[in-house]
């Protein structure tokens, strides 16, 4: 009988992840029909973690990229290097992808510089074909190759978000904050904090994130409340955890941390 490849993931290590909808039966399909595929959402809402568990339930290697604005397409094709006295080519995580099959994840995509669309367009249509131009080779990606690329909607300008020619070659889907009682799982999950506690932190999460847009740029994260209830956990003062937590890493104004650290107070 034919093992499915997540069934035949029980055996092996997969990283924790609570599915919200149906995303995992989304990327299986994608995977499966060599479909390329586009995660937005703010960012620690799980993202990276998803693509993880994904990987290793389906048993593939993952060559995660954070992009940045200075990752050019040599950063993920390969360049020559000197090696020994030797000038040897080295495939970049891309190129290792394509080459040995696995999944390829580039996050925040749209940091990078505007020649890696051009290394993606031939990747992100039917041809899957990965050119090296410095090598004089054309790859065509296997059958388990898979490119899956992530950005943040909330804070991109207009001269960073993805043309349409390039975000119409991907299946996409939107990530957000997991509803409270999912989101209280995973808190209590990650931090082994109890659930009650977790539950008044997500609780809090709420009115911190209503606050998004009129002094803050983004929301608190999934991971920072993961954060503060580790810290909980680790026998650190509520407040104190809070602060590092939840008010620090959101705003430098000390007005803002003043109105967040207020809504801390109401609710401890
Ligand atoms: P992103 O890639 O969206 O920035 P991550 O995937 O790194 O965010 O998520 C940050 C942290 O939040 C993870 O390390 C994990 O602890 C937690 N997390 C968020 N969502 C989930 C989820 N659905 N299942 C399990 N853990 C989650």
């Amino acid at each position: 009988m034919p093992v499915s490849p997540l069934a035949a993931a029980s055996e092996r290590e997969v990283p924790f992840y609570e599915s919200v909808g149906n995303e995992c039966g989304l990327f299986d399909q994608a995977f499966r029909q060599r479909l390329p595929l586009l995660l937005k959402g703010p960012t620690g809402c799980g993202k990276t973690r998803f693509v993880s568990h994904m990987a290793a339930k389906l048993g593939k290697p993952l060559f995660t990229v954070s992009c940045h604005d200075d990752l050019t397409a040599a950063d993920l094709t390969g360049r020559y290097l000197l090696q020994g006295g030797e000038t040897r080519w080295v495939d970049g995580p891309l190129t290792r992808a394509v080459r040995e099959g696995g999944i390829c994840y580039l996050d925040e995509v749209v940091e990078a510089r505007k020649d890696v669309t051009v290394v993606l367009h031939p990747l992100t249509d039917d041809r899957r074909l990965l050119p090296l131009e410095r090598t004089g080779e054309l790859l065509e990606a296997p059958d388990d190759f898979m490119l899956v690329v992530s950005y943040n909607p909330g804070y991109q300008h207009i001269l960073k978000s993805l043309k349409p020619s390039t975000r119409q070659r991907f299946l996409a889907m939107s990530f957000d904050f997991p509803p409270p009682r999912v989101e209280r799982d995973i808190v209590a999950r990650e931090s082994g904090l109890a659930a009650d506690q977790c539950a008044a932190l997500v609780n809090l999460a709420a009115s911190l994130r209503a606050m998004k847009g009129q002094d803050l740029e983004e929301g608190v994260s999934t991971r920072l409340l993961v954060y503060c209830a580790t810290l909980i956990q680790g026998g650190m003062p509520i407040l104190e955890a809070a602060r590092a937590t939840l008010v620090e890493p959101l705003s430098d104004d000390a007005d803002v941390q003043e109105g967040l650290m207020e809504a801390i107070h109401a609710t401890f």
